[in-house]
């Protein structure tokens, strides 16, 4: 039997997958108690990963990162080779948090937060790496 997801119109799963996840979250829903350090403790993860590739592997959970990420309502922190994604929100196509760019870093279209530094993202699996569009 086939996924009941494919029997629907690919936009009315996106409006129930918003609605079901709460994924209208924007950037006001990233709460960072203190921004300068979470971007200082972001950029050194980053730099132990371009380090050891094999260092931040997986999913991260809030209890194994430094306090300063441990931001409300996180799912779970992934590291990669140019940033830190905190995840807020997310399903199985989709996921929504803050980031954290390394410098320098490719291009992005990472909306801004308040914190300086920190921007907020949306990635969607069902659709190629873009600019705007980064896992
Ligand atoms: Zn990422």
């Amino acid at each position: 039997m086939r996924p009941v997801h494919r029997l629907i119109p690919r936009v009315g799963v996106v409006l129930l997958v918003a609605s079901a996840c709460g994924a209208a979250k924007g950037p006001n829903d990233l709460v960072v108690a203190d921004p300068a350090e979470a971007v200082r403790a972001a950029r050194k993860m980053i730099d132990e990963q371009r380090a050891d590739s094999t260092k931040h592997t997986d999913w991260i959970s809030a209890e194994a990162l430094p306090p300063s990420l441990r931001v409300p309502g996180l799912h779970h922190a992934s590291v990669h080779e140019d940033h830190l994604d905190l995840v807020i929100d997310r399903n199985p196509d989709i996921e929504i948090g803050g980031r954290i760019w390394a410098t320098p870093h490719r291009p992005h279209q990472d909306q801004a937060t308040k914190y300086p530094d920190i921007l907020f993202y949306s990635y969607n699996n069902d659709f190629p790496e873009s600019p705007d569009n980064i896992h």
